[in-house]
């Protein structure tokens, strides 16, 4: 098996740009049932994972004003059958994060929480994929796709040339792109650009105590990043596969949300980068074989979530095209089918 790498190194664009955290405040109930079946991967990686460890356990606290209370007990209703989930009133939030406002009166905890490391986990994957007598080309951006007797041609714009049976698209944003070269049908991918900035914490912090810290709705999140923080506004702006970059008006707006819902005051960004996080319609991910082409096989739409759940991910697309079990017994094949998206009108 080979891996085509546009970029020169691996982790250039979404991948390398991630807030890095494994957690279930996020997405539905297909997406945590994805997580939980990734949890062990992270918590106990196999032969080639194990020379670094993936992360380290990073406490998450969801948080919530007064009037976002109702949200917060669905949200704990929801996350309690994967999570041992600790409610805590205005004192416990201050006590797991002493920089949150007064007006934090309730939040869940779940203690569990891991901050991963991506550059191990590629590195791991990358190990891995070269035991297996495969290889990673970089600086090899695929440009023509064409069916022939056996499979398909694989042409780059560097002048590299592969045949092989089954192409496995996991391309990210430009998931539907290498559909059209491939004259496949695109499952409707939506690139939408979120922010992270980081800052000083207020002298005397213990940064090390910190949980990642996120507001029940989609408005801020924070954690310590390397003796620092890092607040992300949780913005969603549609925008084209391409070299993510921050925004001025995100930029402020991370820095604003941070002062609104914390006492940290930003005096100073030290540092800003944006990345592209790719949904479906459906914001379920789209893994499986196309209805409209053998031999090309999806793996793509992996939104906001796509590290926490690349082991039971990869684990899916295995049983898929090599044709082992099943892994994952509470999803069902048919939620990720791209062809759902064929289903419906063009
Ligand atoms: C700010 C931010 C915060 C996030 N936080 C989290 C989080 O806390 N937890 C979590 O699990 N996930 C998080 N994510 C989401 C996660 O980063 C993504 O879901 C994941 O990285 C997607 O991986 P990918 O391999 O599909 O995409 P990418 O990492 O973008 O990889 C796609 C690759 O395809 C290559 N490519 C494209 N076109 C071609 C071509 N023509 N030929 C060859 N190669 C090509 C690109 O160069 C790229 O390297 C976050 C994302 C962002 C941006």
């Amino acid at each position: 098996m080979t891996v085509l790498e546009a970029e020169e190194q691996i982790g250039f664009h979404s991948s390398g740009r991630s807030a890095t955290m494994v957690h279930y405040a996020l997405g539905d109930r297909l997406v945590r049932a994805l997580t939980f079946a990734s949890r062990p991967f992270f918590d106990s990686p196999p032969d080639g994972f194990t020379d670094v460890a993936l992360g380290h356990r990073m406490p998450v606290l969801v948080h919530a004003r007064e009037d976002e209370r109702e949200a917060l007990d669905a949200l704990e209703a929801e996350i309690a059958s994967f999570a041992t989930i600790e409610r805590l009133d205005a004192k416990g939030v201050h006590e797991l994060c002493p920089l949150l406002k007064d007006d934090a009166l309730h939040g869940i905890a779940d203690r569990n929480g891991t901050r991963l490391d991506p550059h191990a986990l590629l590195q791991g994957n990358l190990r891995t994929l070269r035991r297996n007598g495969s290889q990673l080309d970089t600086g090899q951006r695929v440009a023509r796709i064409e069916r022939n007797k056996g499979g398909w041609e694989v042409s780059t714009e560097q002048g590299g040339s592969h045949s092989a049976p089954v192409i496995v698209n996991a391309a990210g944003s430009w998931a539907d792109q290498i559909a059209a070269l491939a004259g496949v049908r695109p499952v409707g991918l939506q690139p939408k650009r979120r922010t992270i900035i980081t800052f000083a914490a207020p002298p005397g912090t213990s940064l090390d105590r910190l949980p990642f810290a996120k507001t029940v709705g989609d408005c801020l999140y924070f954690a310590p990043e390397s003796g620092r923080l890092f607040a992300s506004p949780m913005d969603e702006v549609p925008s084209e596969p391409t070299d993510a970059q921050p925004d001025e008006y995100d930029l402020a707006l991370a820095a604003h949300r941070m002062e609104e819902r914390t006492v940290v005051k930003v005096e100073r960004i030290h540092s800003r980068w944006a990345g592209l996080r790719t949904f479906t319609a459906d914001r379920h991910p789209a893994v499986g074989f196309a209805a409209d082409a053998e031999g090309f096989f999806w793996l793509a739409g992996q939104g906001g979530f796509g590290l926490q759940t690349s082991p039971a991910m990869a684990a899916i697309a295995e049983s898929l095209v090599v044709g082992t079990p099943w892994p994952v017994a509470d999803v069902e094949r048919v939620a990720l089918d791209p062809g759902r998206f064929l289903r419906q009108p063009a």
